[in-house]
């Protein structure tokens, strides 16, 4: 892997310089792929992918939509052709394995209900494509590890749908809290939650693997996690939940978790699936960042209380959105060598904490986080 940097970096220079005879092709075609955009197939059509993500391939640097997977024919007569996709481009379930055969198709873009993750994620990865798979990883820290163990036999990068950390007011958020701004964080709180509506698949937990934890609580848990840069070494979980309400005869509404992290950081997080939340609060010895909404899909606003003194904080607008960043952040591994830094791993931290938190509420204990 570092020797393809050294390609596109010294070495190409030293082939134009003419100081490397013989070098200069492979140089050549290492910057050429550094050029080239990887080409992305999105597997399902639903809300997410149709109205987020592939709308955004505009104003990406290094990616492309070259092809789309769904079971609906007319989705993929209807996108095919306001993307402009070939029709040997678009393919049902049945045909997904023969993405392997299609050299225009690099990158596999999982939006797929939870459930369905790692077995498309697998498949990807055996066709011999990079898999980018949405949030929540999996269902279980069983199936994310299968995922890592599958892409990385066949060689193959795997992201996750972190859309956060590609946004500027999340990031400037991380420089800030894990730099000290406000003082060494004593506390975080991270609230996420939305009144959901019934009839969906999110609220089948054959489906979704859970409740409101997996879907938008898991903002809450990333966030704690992010803002540190730390691992909890314990949880502890309490959940309320109406099952008298049908929206959740299989899954839990609201859990509220505290994480504690070893540096003696507290994190107080709220997953709902019955009242509305978005934001964080890092807590210092000397004030307080806050965002409201925080992990939203536009309209980020942080408010910073340092040394008494109240102020919102601006940032100018960036020049590309947390979605076309994310998409070119896949890419810009695949072309450097680089890992992800929402890797497999990643996904794999939160499940494993996901999993505990679950355990944590029917066992009513603190559940250990170290083993
Ligand atoms: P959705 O219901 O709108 O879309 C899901 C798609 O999967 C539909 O097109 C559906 O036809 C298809 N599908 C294929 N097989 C299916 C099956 N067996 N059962 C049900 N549907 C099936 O859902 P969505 O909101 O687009 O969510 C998709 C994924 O994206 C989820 O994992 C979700 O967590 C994630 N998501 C992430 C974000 C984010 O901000 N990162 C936002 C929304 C959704």
């Amino acid at each position: 892997m570092g020797s393809r940097r050294e390609i596109l970096g010294i070495g190409a220079g030293m082939a134009a310089a003419g100081l490397m005879p013989g070098f200069a092709s492979r140089a050549f075609a290492a910057e050429s792929r550094r050029d080239r955009k990887i080409g992305y197939a999105v597997v399902g059509l639903g809300y997410y992918a149709t109205r987020q993500i592939m709308p955004n391939f505009t104003g990406c640097e290094h990616s492309r939509l070259v092809a789309l997977v769904s079971g609906t024919p007319a989705k993929l007569e209807q996108y095919g052709t306001q993307y402009g996709i070939p029709k040997t481009h678009r393919y049902s379930y049945a045909q997904f394995d023969s993405l392997r055969d299609n050299p225009d198709i690099d990158a596999v873009y999982i939006v797929l209900p939870n459930s369905l993750h790692a077995e498309y994620s697998i498949r990807a990865a055996q066709a011999g494509k990079h898999v980018l798979c949405e949030k929540p990883m999996a269902t279980s820290v069983a199936e994310c590890q299968a995922m890592i163990a599958a892409c990385r036999k066949a060689g193959k990068k795997l992201m996750i749908g972190y859309r956060s950390r590609f946004e500027p007011y999340n990031r400037l958020a991380i420089e800030l809290a894990r730099g000290g701004h406000v003082g060494p964080t004593r506390f975080i709180t991270a609230e996420h939650g939305f009144p959901i509506q019934p009839g969906q698949w999110r609220l089948d937990k054959a489906l979704s693997g859970g409740g409101s934890m997996m879907d938008i609580g898991i903002y809450s848990l990333n966030a704690a996690r992010y803002l540190t840069g730390e691992e909890p070494l314990e949880v502890s979980a309490v959940e309320s939940t109406d099952r008298s309400d049908p929206r959740f005869a299989t899954v839990e509404d609201r859990i509220g978790f505290v994480l504690h992290f070893p540096s003696g950081i507290q994190a107080n997080c709220i997953s709902s699936y019955s009242s509305a939340h978005n934001g964080y609060r890092v807590t210092g010895t000397q004030g307080w960042i806050a965002m409201e909404p925080a992990t939203s899909y536009t309209g980020q606003a942080m408010t910073i209380r340092k040394d008494g003194v109240i102020a919102p904080r601006t940032l100018p607008p960036a020049a590309r959105n947390q979605f076309a960043s994310q998409l070119d952040h896949l890419a810009e591994c695949v072309l450097t060598g680089a890992t992800p830094i929402v890797s497999g791993e990643e996904g794999l931290a939160d499940m494993r904490i996901i999993e505990a938190i679950y355990r944590s509420m029917v066992e009513r204990r603190h559940i250990g986080l170290t083993a």
